[in-house]
């Protein structure tokens, strides 16, 4: 990664923008009178919020051990994935490569910026073949590499993840949205290696805060200083603002939700095993499990009957269904359920 400079990588329009900046998030005042942004004076939610998110940043710059400013905030890590496109991806012209079976939203967002999509198909167990991924990598003008790990939905984590960041010839996303449920170490801890790396997060899973659309990039400063450049400046919403630092005040609700999880999945597990209607279980580092079921069509639609809703993945992953770990309330009805499939 020697000579890397990330400017070559970036769409020449975007290098050319400044970011909008809100001057009063970039001062401090003792006692101001706010006449510039042509708000109300009074109401409950009457300001905009920190455009530049500086308060969660500190807290996360904690949380995660890294500088703020390698830090950027969306609105749901959905967000971040159209934004790092929207810097990356000259639309008609860049393509983004991603796994598959893998996160659709990459496709999507490539998709609606005008962006080809190239697939890497993994392996009857979900693994990358690298020398396929060399060949497609180097052949075509992808300029994004979306890595998801553990992957969604087949639950597995990419192995070997340096060896991807070091032959991409370009931006290489780690989409970390499970890693609080995987024994893995973050890919964070590989951001001073490799200037091409971007880890994204989220606080929509392992924090239960899904409702607050707060997901989080962490990458090299230049990266990040893109990202928020493209950005809406009011991305995210004060309420969620301040929901996502209560919640890491108290992150023992996260800790204490990982490991509930953790134990309704080993209960699914064994539970699923027992089945005649399943066939295999993907082995999974997050929060679901990616089933194999002997009649996929009638399972699905049994479930369905009771509303019990899950994630069909047949046909493209031949019958298979993604199903995450609930309650043991809600897991005792989905097992009582498919119990009375014969
Ligand atoms: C759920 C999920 C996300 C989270 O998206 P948010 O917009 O943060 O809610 C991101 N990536 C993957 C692979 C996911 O499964």
């Amino acid at each position: 990664m020697k000579d890397f400079n990330i400017n070559s990588f970036v769409r020449k329009n975007i290098l050319d923008l400044q970011p909008y900046l809100s001057f009063r998030d970039l001062n401090e005042f003792k006692n101001p009178v706010f006449l510039d942004a042509n708000e109300s004076a009074s109401g409950e939610l009457n300001r905009y919020p920190d455009s530049t998110q500086k308060k969660l940043k500190q807290k996360l710059s904690g949380l995660k051990g890294i500088p703020a400013d390698q830090i950027a905030v969306g609105n749901g890590s959905d967000e971040l994935i159209d934004l790092i496109i929207k810097v990356f991806c000259e639309p008609k012209e860049d393509a983004i490569l991603m796994m598959n079976p893998s996160f659709a939203m990459y496709g999507f967002y490539a998709s609606v910026n005008g962006n080809k999509v190239l697939l890497l198909d993994l392996d009857e167990n979900f693994k990358i073949n690298k020398d396929e991924f060399l060949r497609t990598a180097n052949e075509n003008q992808s300029k994004v590499f979306f890595l998801c790990s553990p992957n969604n939905p087949t639950g597995n984590s990419v192995e070997d993840i340096e060896f991807y960041i070091r032959n991409f010839n370009g931006i290489v996303v780690v989409d970390e949205a499970y890693i609080e449920f995987s024994d893995n170490r973050s890919c964070i801890s590989l951001l001073d290696k490799y200037p091409n790396l971007i880890v994204l997060q989220t606080f929509s899973k392992a924090w239960g805060m899904a409702g607050a659309r707060v997901g989080t990039a962490y990458s090299s400063a230049e990266i990040i200083a893109l990202i928020n450049t493209v950005k809406a400046p009011y991305n995210v919403n004060c309420l969620s603002l301040s929901k996502i630092m209560e919640a890491i005040d108290q992150k023992d609700f996260a800790e204490q939700n990982i490991k509930n999880t953790l134990a309704e999945m080993s209960w699914l597990d064994e539970e699923l095993q027992q089945l005649k209607a399943v066939k295999k279980i993907y082995p999974s580092d997050a929060n679901f499990f990616l089933t194999e079921f002997e009649e996929v069509e009638k399972v699905y639609a049994k479930l369905l009957e009771n509303e019990i809703l899950t994630s069909k993945r047949s046909p493209k992953i031949p019958g298979c269904i993604r199903i995450n770990a609930g309650s043991r309330e809600e897991n005792i009805r989905l097992i009582e359920t498919l119990k009375t499939i014969i």
